[in-house]
């Protein structure tokens, strides 16, 4: 028979799955022989069972938990409902992974109309035991019953106002049992049905309501947004109640072991005397700092200190601690690790190791890769956001905070920001690459549609913007100046502020300050370096993103797409004309435009890596981004060609494709025009010719995208062999040369051991490869992804992070038939996913030898490869 309950004592840390964090420290606390008021976990097991059974707790399952109750009661030396000395307790939630306020809680569970007797018998205190009785009542009915408190509070108001008080604390116990009768009455209007009296009937519904409330909308958020499995299902706690608010020689509290927003080594914390744990959190009362406890109760002080301490040295962490202190006597509510900013986490890691606590390998587990984000981008002030208003949220494309004011195109953003200086925020349906000087000057970007792989997603993250993607609610009216969002409309001018790490919209202006590196950063990312086996390259199509990339430890380009380097004014038109060039010697005159700009950029490029290899990706424009749409735009373009403006209209309109992710993109162009390809290998070459001359050694690194066939490969590779050697021997240099493709077509993964024939490298386009192996547009997914999250269909978007099953299968298999072919192939990737911490444990986990990530992502992937080299050394 499986068991579902563990009392305190029958567990331990180590049982962190079964019985959640909090029940597992719980358990390692009472082992430990700490003041922790007992009780028992119901374990993640029976929260997974009782959705298995249709919402239903099943009887085993309520035996074990009558059992334990029964034998806590033991413990305690109390009982359910007593009018002497009632046993009452807690019910929380508690899950693998802390997911603060995501879940519910109830306190002084088991008060009726007879232990509240007994509680003011016992306490000598019938004002308290009626105020908790009444605090139940209205936590119970809210959160077990769905009924708003606000009902309840009414009452509370009313009975303040009638009694001419304004404080709680000011109703005497008369005024708290009048309540507690206004209140049943009202829960029995509400409900259909009297409060329930039986505490074992409480407890079941408690228990139901934890469980019910692993699935609410905020803590599938938080799921999401963290990464925590769905599956996992979360604990609940049952622990017997002690009071802080019996008087002034009770109390409660919280404290971290140290600071954790700047990570100083001092106990840090607020309590307060005379009340209960919400009181705290609620902010109803102004706490006091934990030292004044020191002053207040000095030898109390230092129980709780020497607690403090031995828990941070048991647990090599610093601690999140919750305690009471019932009438002199202190005990321990809960311990954890605690959550800390960036800054206070970079701080604890380091002092851990100077301390001798950690060695520098555990030290870097205990920092998030994620985390990092915030050190790198703006982040809003902590107390503004919080009064900020929330409109609307959208995929969390790029990190950091902006603030900004409101602007629908490209050219009304550099116009405003070049009149005043002041930040803007460009909003549109989607961006294109005619957008790119608008999205530069912009401090935030926020797409109506796309997902994160999309066209704003990827630039934006490239250029370390925050941009929240594909917000569906929003309703762009760029002719008329205003985007709506639920039934509200905010014009050009208006200030709005977009959280990238979160994919929250705000309504106004929020402050936000500025982003700091600090000496500690350097001591972490150095830590990484040593334990990291994978080669962390950036994604980056310009000298300044390439600048950036070096400047946060970037080893080198895995991803320069070459269709980026047109997007500035003055350039596009020249791509323009190549595509829409009628015949072979059109495109040469194009062609012969774009060489020296090409040229110019990979010499910078190089420039900018030091050395380090520069993988050029071969034009792969999907059509439809680059051709003209509107009127002016397509008049100009005919006219730099020479051509009439239907002429060319009629040519936009032939090229016109149902799919063009789908279409004539990638290594198919040069199929159809080697020129392109003979024209980019000419510049690659030359510009390498040129800087090597200088005295560097660079070795190009050609990548062919698109390619679902070996002879695709080998028709384009033969263009540019024949291309390349030309040059070298023109010039009569040595130059060393790679020629490999992208792995970013299902095809090309089947027949990766045909392809490794001709390529010399794979770098995984997880992109393409996702949408192509999902048939899910990675432009439009974000539409209808919401509803396979709320149907727990997928708990995660795969543009994100790597569908290991699928995707990362197709991946696994290209990697070993490549290996078969040529065992020393290099093997890296360069989809969005090369920035994601989880993909980049798979990344290593599956032998790649390198990952390519936007250049702000390049400090996460550095320390997520290191995480993944200790967790799993190779
Ligand atoms: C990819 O498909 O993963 C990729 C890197 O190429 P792009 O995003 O340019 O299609
Ligand atoms: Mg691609």
């Amino acid at each position: 028979m499986t068991k579902y309950v563990y009392l305190f004592k029958e567990g331990n840390a180590d049982m962190r799955n079964l019985l959640g964090g909090k029940g597992a420290n719980l358990a390692e606390m009472t082992s430990l022989g700490m003041p922790v008021p007992q009780g028992f976990t119901v374990t993640t097991e029976a929260c997974n069972a009782y959705y298995d059974n249709g919402k239903v707790i099943v009887d085993d399952i309520i035996k074990q938990i009558n059992d334990a109750l029964g034998k806590t009661e033991k413990i305690v030396g109390k009982k359910f409902g007593d009018s002497n000395d009632p046993f009452l307790v807690s019910v929380r939630s508690g899950a693998r992974a802390s997911m603060p306020g995501m879940m519910d809680t109830i306190l002084n569970l088991g008060l009726n109309d007879e232990s509240v007797l007994g509680l003011a018998k016992l306490t000598n205190n019938p004002r308290f035991a009626y105020d908790s009785y009444r605090r139940f009542m209205q936590m119970f009915a809210d959160v077990v019953m769905d009924i708003s408190k606000d009902n309840f509070e009414a009452l509370l108001s009313a009975k303040k106002k009638v009694k001419g008080v304004v404080q709680d604390t000011e109703l005497d116990a008369n005024d708290l049992k009048a309540l507690v009768s206004e209140y049943k009455a009202k829960y029995l209007e509400l409900k259909g049905e009297p409060f329930p009296q039986d505490p074992k009937e409480q407890l079941i519904e408690a228990i139901t309501a934890v469980f019910r409330s692993w699935d609410n909308p905020r803590a599938n958020t938080y799921r999401r947004l963290n990464s925590i499995p769905y599956e996992w299902g979360t604990a609940v706690n049952v622990q017997s109640m002690v009071f802080g608010n019996m008087g002034d020689d009770s109390g409660t509290g919280v404290a971290f072991t140290r600071n954790p927003s700047t990570g100083e080594n001092e106990l840090y914390g607020e309590y307060l005397f005379n009340a209960q744990g919400e009181d705290v959190v609620a902010g109803i009362r102004t706490p006091k700092p934990i030292a004044e406890l020191k002053q207040d109760n000095p030898s109390l002080y230092k129980e709780f200190q020497d607690i403090a301490s031995k828990l941070e040295e048991h647990y090599r962490d610093m601690q999140d601690m919750e305690f009471t202190i019932e009438r002199g006597k202190l005990y321990m509510l809960q311990t954890r690790n605690g959550k800390r900013t960036a800054q206070a986490a970079l701080k604890i890691a380091i002092d851990l190791v100077k301390e001798g606590v950690l060695s520098e390998k555990e030290a870097l587990l205990k920092v998030e890769p994620k985390q990092l984000d915030s050190l790198l981008h703006p982040q809003f002030e902590p107390k503004a956001l919080a009064e900020a208003k929330l409109i609307t949220t959208g995929l969390n494309a790029s990190p950091g905070a902006a603030t900004g004011r409101v602007v629908f195109t490209a050219d009304r953003a550099k116009e405003l920001k070049e009149k005043d200086g002041l930040p803007v925020i460009l909003v549109r349906e989607e961006t294109s690459p005619e957008d790119i000087e608008g999205m530069i000057v912009s401090s935030g970007i926020l797409t109506a549609r796309g997902g994160m792989t999309s066209h704003a997603a990827v630039v934006a993250r490239g250029m370390g913007t925050c941009c929240v993607a594909g917000a569906g609610q929003v309703h762009v009216y760029e002719d008329e100046k205003y985007f709506e969002v639920s039934g509200e409309k905010y014009y050009e001018g208006d200030w709005i502020s977009l959280d990238g790490s979160t994919g929250k919209v705000y309504g106004e202006k929020v402050e936000t300050q500025d982003a700091t590196v600090s000496e500690d950063f350097e001591t972490l990312m150095t830590w990484s370096d040593k334990f990291r086996v994978l080669d962390i390259r950036a994604n980056a199509d310009n000298p300044r993103d390439a600048k950036v990339a070096y400047r946060y430890g970037a080893h080198g380009i895995g991803l320069c797409r070459t269709e980026h380097m047109f997007f500035e004014e003055g350039r596009i038109s020249a791509v323009r004309e190549m595509i829409a060039a009628k015949n072979q010697a059109e495109r040469k005159k194009a062609l012969e435009k774009i060489l020296p700009m090409q040229k110019s950029d990979f010499i910078e490029l190089y420039k900018e890596m030091k050395g380090y290899p520069v993988t050029i990706r071969y034009l792969d424009p999907p059509l439809h981004e680059f051709l003209p749409t509107e009127q002016d735009d397509i008049e100009a373009l005919a006219k730099d060609m020479g051509i009439p403006t239907n002429e060319l209209t009629a040519t936009i309109i032939e090229l016109h494709e149902s799919n063009p992710m789908l279409g004539h993109r990638g290594v198919r162009l040069s199929i159809t025009y080697p020129e392109i390809a003979e024209m980019q290998t000419r510049a690659v070459i030359e510009a390498a010719i040129e800087v090597n001359k200088e005295g560097m050694n660079v070795i190009p690194e050609i990548m062919i995208p698109l390619v679902g066939d070996v002879k695709e490969l080998k028709y384009v590779k033969d263009v540019v062999v024949k291309t390349a050697n030309e040059v070298i021997k023109k010039a009569n240099v040595k130059l060393e040369y790679h020629v490999g493709t992208m792995i970013e077509i299902p095809r090309a993964a089947i027949l990766a051991d045909e392809i490794a024939k001709e390529a010399e490298f794979f770098s995984f386009g997880t992109n393409d490869l996702t949408q192509m192996t999902f048939g899910f547009s990675r432009d439009d997914a974000g539409k209808f992804l919401a509803d396979y999250y709320e149907k727990k269909i997928f708990e995660n978007d795969p543009f994100a992070h790597i569908d290991q099953k699928g995707v990362g299968k197709l991946m696994k298999m290209a990697v070993q038939l490549g290996k078969e072919t040529r065992p020393d192939i290099k093997l890296g990737i360069c989809g969005e996913h090369g920035g994601d911490p989880q993909s980049i444990e798979f990344c290593h986990n599956i032998g790649l030898s390198y990952v390519s990530c936007s250049p702000f992502r390049v400090p996460i992937a550095r320390l997520a490869a290191a995480h993944a080299n200790i967790k799993n050394p190779r």
